[in-house]
């Protein structure tokens, strides 16, 4: 048995990140993976010659200051990992019924581009953005805002009062009240799949949050993934005393009243230390401890984001440029109404029309590393319903398959009409994944692909690393935000905390 001083269960970003710096700390780290490569949702997997990061398309927090920008500044690594940024004029182009939107860098520019098109409608425009704007603001000065409220702190309140009254809104909630058109609220929320709820749903904070991140830089990592995954992770490793042993699943967090007493892993190793942190799920994370979380039950009170169905693609003898890709995503949606969009995809499992977020990351930085030589990759994602695609795997693995391939050949089918004609022709590698791919290898249980729901039920100022028992903590996209800043900012959240004890 060895003992630690601090032990992290999970290398995806939330935890990686916490792990580096308690090791460039000086402190002596384990961290256990369940998987063969660090990075979570962010690992990039090997197929032939072709290498695709799981699932991170686009990253925002890259500028001077920024959250990753601080993190790879704390370790060192700010020169070693430089990020390429995406096109500041369209860094997503939006299609909606075949009428393409580019989203530029600046909240006016993108404002003023839609009352020009849309002269008609410019005063919901202008509601929108004046609210967009307000609450963008205040989410900056986050940091100030206590976590409980008393009198002495009514100051930081009233600066963030807006906050405070847009809590329980949703996206159609603003969309009511500035008497948005039905178009323009398919536009104005054509980013969803990064938090993969309809405007009816996902909390107005979290849109905003989206939006004005992204408003602030889009980027992808020169390099790709794999390197600004592994060099962090490289971080952790040079460490003396510190180390990374992957596939060591962990099966069972031992504890002893409010207290971890050790670890055990699916192949019979018991590891300890002094502290320990859970970058897995947090229900899951209860589970594994047995009964000694689920008295925290206010933790673990949460529904899940929902899954994606997502190909993988090697392009061989056409230039993707030629077909409207480029130095940015395309969102394709059939119509505006988003609402019914989703329902058609998760309730009614009708994915005959469906949403398309479409990547090339060969076409985001020229630094090879993914492909052969003049080959290029798409990467193509959209939701779909955990249960039905897990359900069918279990009880009839052929059907699966079947379904599978059914929903690949109408997205490539779409694609080749309205993108890529003859794209079948070119293709040299497809993999496709369901939300069982993304339980099977990313440990995300029911496949979900941003933690919690992003609903206003599931969004406020309790959405942090949190403290379960004595010596256990929780990262993750659940216990913080999702994505790689909002994860790595969970991350550098926790390690201030952990420092200041
Ligand atoms: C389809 C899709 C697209 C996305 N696109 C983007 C994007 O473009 N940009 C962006 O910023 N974000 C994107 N995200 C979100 C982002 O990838 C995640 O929010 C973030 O990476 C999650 O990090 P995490 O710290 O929560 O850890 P996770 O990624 O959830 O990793 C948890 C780690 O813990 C390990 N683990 C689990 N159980 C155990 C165990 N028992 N023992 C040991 N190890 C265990 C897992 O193997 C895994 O490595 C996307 C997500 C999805 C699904």
């Amino acid at each position: 048995m060895t003992h630690f001083d601090d032990l992290v269960i999970g290398s995806g970003m939330g935890g990686l990140t916490v792990a580096a710096l308690l090791a460039n700390a000086g402190r002596r780290v384990l961290v256990l993976e369940a998987h063969d490569v660090p990075g979570g949702y962010a690992h990039t997997f090997r197929t032939g010659d072709y290498r695709f990061c799981a699932q991170v398309h686009y990253i925002f927090g890259c500028g001077e200051g920024e959250t990753i920008h601080r993190l790879l500044d704390a370790l060192g690594l700010v020169d070693q990992v430089p990020f390429v940024r995406l096109d500041p004029e369209g860094f997503d182009h939006v299609v909606v019924a075949g009428q393409r939107h580019r989203i530029p860098n600046g909240l006016s520019k993108s404002r003023d581009r839609l009352i020009h098109r849309y002269p008609w409608a410019a005063q919901p425009i202008r509601a929108y953005f004046d609210v967009v704007r307000t609450i963008a603001d205040e989410l900056e000065r986050l940091d100030v805002l206590p976590e409980r409220f008393s009198l002495s702190l009514l100051p930081a309140v009233v600066r963030c009062r807006h906050l405070l009254r847009y809590m329980r809104w949703t996206l159609d909630d603003l969309y009511d009240s500035v008497g948005m058109p039905m178009l323009l609220r398919g536009v104005l929320a054509g980013q969803c799949g990064d938090y993969l709820l309809p405007p009816r749903d996902v909390s107005l904070l979290l849109h905003v949050a989206l939006v004005a991140n992204y408003d602030r830089g889009a980027y992808y990592p020169r390099h790709h993934y794999f390197h600004f995954v592994e060099s962090i992770a490289e971080a952790v490793r040079s460490r003396e005393g510190c180390t990374i042993l992957f596939e060591h699943e962990v099966e069972r967090i031992h504890t002893e009243g409010e207290r971890v007493v050790g670890v055990t892993t699916r192949n019979g190793q018991r590891f300890t230390a002094d502290r320990y942190v859970s970058n897995v799920d947090p229900r899951r994370t209860a589970e594994l401890a047995g009964g000694a979380l689920q008295r925290k039950s206010r933790l673990l009170d949460y529904d899940y984001s929902s899954g994606t169905f997502t190909m993988y693609l090697g392009v061989r003898g056409l230039d993707l440029r030629e077909h409207g890709f480029g130095s940015h995503n395309v969102w394709r949606y059939p119509h505006a109404d988003l609402n019914r969009v989703y329902d058609d995809q998760l309730l009614r499992h009708d994915l005959s029309d469906p949403w398309l977020f479409l990547s090339t990351p060969t076409l985001h930085s020229g630094e090879p590393g993914l492909c052969p030589e003049g080959d290029q990759i798409l990467e193509v994602a959209t939701s779909c319903d955990y249960d039905r695609f897990a359900n069918l795997r279990r009880s009839d693995r052929p059907a699966y398959n079947r379904e599978k391939k059914r929903i690949r050949d109408t997205i490539l089918d779409l694609i080749q009409a309205e993108y890529v004609p003859g794209l079948r022709d070119h293709l040299v590698m497809r993999v496709t994944g369901t939300p069982v791919t993304n339980e099977r290898y990313c440990f995300a249980p029911k496949g979900n692909s941003y933690g919690s729901a992003l609903t206003p039920a599931n969004v406020g100022f309790g959405r942090r690393p949190q403290r379960a028992l004595d010596n256990l903590w929780l990262v993750n996209a659940t216990a913080g935000f999702p994505s790689v800043a909002g994860t790595i900012g969970a991350g550098l959240r926790l390690f201030d905390e952990l420092s200041s004890r």
